[in-house]
């Protein structure tokens, strides 16, 4: 019998909820909330990263996070919603008060609570759920993709900028399809056939020596890992492109990775069996991830606006 449960809802200690903290199991929405029944939630993924020679774990990015949430809650129409200060009070509380030594994980939510009818636009409230989460093998030893027969969702539709939970039914759709082909994800292309992204992060290749990712109007999620690995590109001086790309560029790429907060940068050995390059990590891929571990973890002074710390020293 195993002793330990690897079930990540067993590490979650406090919670919080309009601010307040809480233990998980006191953390509770109506089965009326319009979140819930109409889906009316926006959310964020965040990673916070422990340097232990630092004693300091630094948030990656909060500052971008926030702001894309907002913009989620706006573009849905919500009102009434917290500032980003209090939510970044309330996000330092959660970590302060769960007094993590370790690389984590905070999942923030925004989502019209109570009562009403598919267009209520309030009340809303916010929640945060924080817990340890370390780096994924997969960012090593790389993943097998597909592409999906899924069409990734389009701005006319469900607009893919908008982190809301019901756009991850289209997601759901292309994850669940491409595990249960044998994959270990799909990449979904646009109504206009060309690559997308990922169910739950952006794509990049690697042709010849140039990183090439969709442009931000090729039904995506504005990435914040998308973004820094652009920045990152250019301090590097690697050539980079954003663009529309085609299928079968996937299948003749060198390299190829996945990225996103959960995944960081994460390897794609192959596209419907086709190897990208030897059908292992790339050089650049490496490259890029060895750059991003020392920002991340605050080892980068060029980089220390993209870092907030949690504990006062
Ligand atoms: N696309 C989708 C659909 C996602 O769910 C995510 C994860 N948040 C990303 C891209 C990557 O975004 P980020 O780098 O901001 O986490």
């Amino acid at each position: 019998m195993k002793s330990m449960s690897s079930n990540p809802k067993d590490k979650i200690k406090l919670v919080t909820i309009n601010g307040n903290l809480m233990p998980l199991k006191d953390a509770k929405v109506s089965i009326t909330a319009p979140g819930l029944s109409y889906a009316a939630l926006v959310f964020e993924g965040i990673r916070a990263y422990w340097n232990e020679e630092h004693k300091q774990l630094y948030i990656f990015r909060l500052e971008e996070h926030l702001y894309r949430f907002i913009n989620s809650m706006k573009l849905l129409k919500f009102i009434d919603y917290p500032n980003i200060s209090s939510i970044k009070a309330d996000i330092l509380q959660n970590i302060q008060a769960n007094n993590y030594k370790e690389d984590i994980y905070i999942r923030l939510q925004g989502y019209i609570d109570e009562w009403g009818e598919m267009a209520v636009r309030t009340p809303v409230s916010t929640s945060i759920v924080s817990y340890p989460r370390p780096r994924a093998i997969a960012f090593t030893e790389g993943k097998k993709f597909t592409v999906s027969s899924w069409q990734r969702l389009d701005d006319n539709a469900s607009p893919p900028r908008i982190k809301a939970s019901a756009n991850y039914l289209n997601s759901r759709l292309a994850s669940i399809q491409a595990k249960e082909s044998g994959y270990d994800g799909g990449i979904m292309l646009g109504a206009n056939g060309k690559v997308s992204e990922g169910p739950g992060g952006c794509i990049f290749l690697i042709r010849n020596g140039n990183l090439i990712t969709p442009s931000i109007t090729s039904g995506i999620l504005e990435s914040i890992t998308r973004d820094s690995i652009l920045e990152i590109a250019e301090t590097l001086k690697l050539n980079f492109e954003t663009r529309d790309v085609d299928r079968t560029e996937l299948y003749i790429a060198d390299e190829i990775f996945y990225c996103g907060t959960g995944q960081e940068i994460m390897p794609i050995l192959s596209v419907d069996k086709m190897l990208a390059g030897d059908g292992m990590r790339g050089k650049i891929t490496k490259m890029l991830q060895n750059e991003f571990t020392e920002i991340v973890r605050g080892n980068n002074p060029n980089f220390k606006n993209w870092i907030s710390s949690t504990y006062n020293k």
